[in-house]
């Protein structure tokens, strides 16, 4: 085991050849599960309402696959954006997640091997989402679903959404989570934008509600990505861990060890959190087989956010190439993704 190919080695390569830089993308193996597209209908939707953003209006197919290739992924994993189909009334949002499923699944057999599917679910409404996971999961085969953190004044530990839970469960399915504006917290601080501070403390909402509903502990077969290092997870650990557990209504109910041991089963993406300070915060709360690979592009590049990965799994060393060895990897086409420790991969260490 050493390292065969470094960072510098292969961003030469990209600038001398994008074959080679593609070859080597594919040899690194790297799943990138926090990429953004805009679907054309989806787009279109959005635009009449006025949701949509210049950087994602201007996204394209090749605009990824550029990315891709600089940044060493091999799959990138897509997902609508927020807001998704939430603003929607009930048939269009169920026709624009249906014809954006659709979208995305022909992308990746247009492009084999180089992208997967988390399905937009025409959330909040239920009836529709079930349908869409069926329709998903059965006819699109996608890789699991893509849902929000919030639905305005719903968090994902509510009840409203237990038949989607229970649904998800029994299919053992893969739920990965984007923060979102929730009804409480937009324009809260003049100059200070909600995707910069609320979207990560939406995401550790989003993560306590699910806990400390029991939802996570019932629905046990779910397996979870959540953006963005679990936002401000890192943060309130402590007020999770020690604090909550020992204050009515959850002494008694909840102990450090439950809660730990249902962060410790999640996974958490490093989009957003590839400095030294939070991503070293994640790997001492949580084991670091849990913390998969984001990009978040086109918001950002894969090559800064493997570039601060990569400087991390240098220092965390063998302890990130022995969790590697446990990984279990499905990337070729066809096959469902199952999340694995692609900090690790990013070391290039087999
Ligand atoms: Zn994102």
């Amino acid at each position: 085991m050493g390292v065969t190919c470094t960072f510098s080695a292969m961003l030469a390569s990209v600038i001398a050849s994008p074959e080679l830089a593609f070859a080597q993308a594919k040899k690194t193996q790297r799943i990138d599960v926090h990429h953004h597209i805009a679907a054309p209908s989806w787009l279109q939707a959005i635009k009449m309402i006025g949701a949509d953003d210049p950087v994602i209006a201007n996204w394209s197919v090749q605009k990824s696959l550029d990315d891709m290739d600089k940044g060493g992924i091999a799959t990138a994993v897509l997902s609508g954006n927020p807001p998704q189909v939430r603003p929607l009334d009930r048939d269009a949002a169920a026709r624009i997640a249906r014809e954006s499923n659709e979208y995305v699944k022909q992308l990746t057999t247009s492009h084999p091997g180089r992208f997967g599917v988390f399905a937009m679910l025409p959330l909040p409404h239920i009836e529709e989402s079930l349908k869409e996971i069926a329709y998903a999961l059965d006819t699109l085969k996608a890789d699991g679903v893509g849902v929000l953190t919030n639905y305005g004044d719903k968090w994902l530990g509510y009840s409203y959404f237990e038949p989607i839970w229970e649904e998800l469960n029994r299919r053992r399915a893969t739920v990965y989570t984007h923060p979102a504006d929730a009804n409480c917290c937009v324009n809260l601080v003049q100059g200070v934008p909600s995707v910069l501070i609320e979207w990560g403390a939406d995401t550790t909402r989003s993560i306590t509600s699910l806990v400390f509903s029991g939802t996570s502990q019932k629905y046990r077969d779910i397996n979870w990505i959540f953006s963005h290092g679990g936002g401000g997870l890192t943060a309130f650990a402590e007020r999770l861990l020690v604090q909550m557990v020992t204050t009515p209504p959850y002494l008694g109910r909840f102990t450090r060890e439950i809660v730990q041991a249902e962060l410790n089963r999640f996974h958490y993406d490093t989009a957003q959190v590839s400095l030294a300070g939070t991503l070293a915060a994640l790997a001492k709360l949580v084991p670091v087989s849990q913390i998969v690979y984001g990009s978040d592009f086109p918001y950002r590049t894969a090559a800064e956010q493997s570039e601060g990965v990569r400087r991390h799994v240098r220092r965390a060393g063998s302890q990130a190439c022995e969790s590697r060895k446990r990984a279990t990897h499905s990337a070729a086409a066809g096959e469902r993704l199952i999340p694995v420790p692609r900090v690790c991969v990013d070391l290039a260490c087999q």
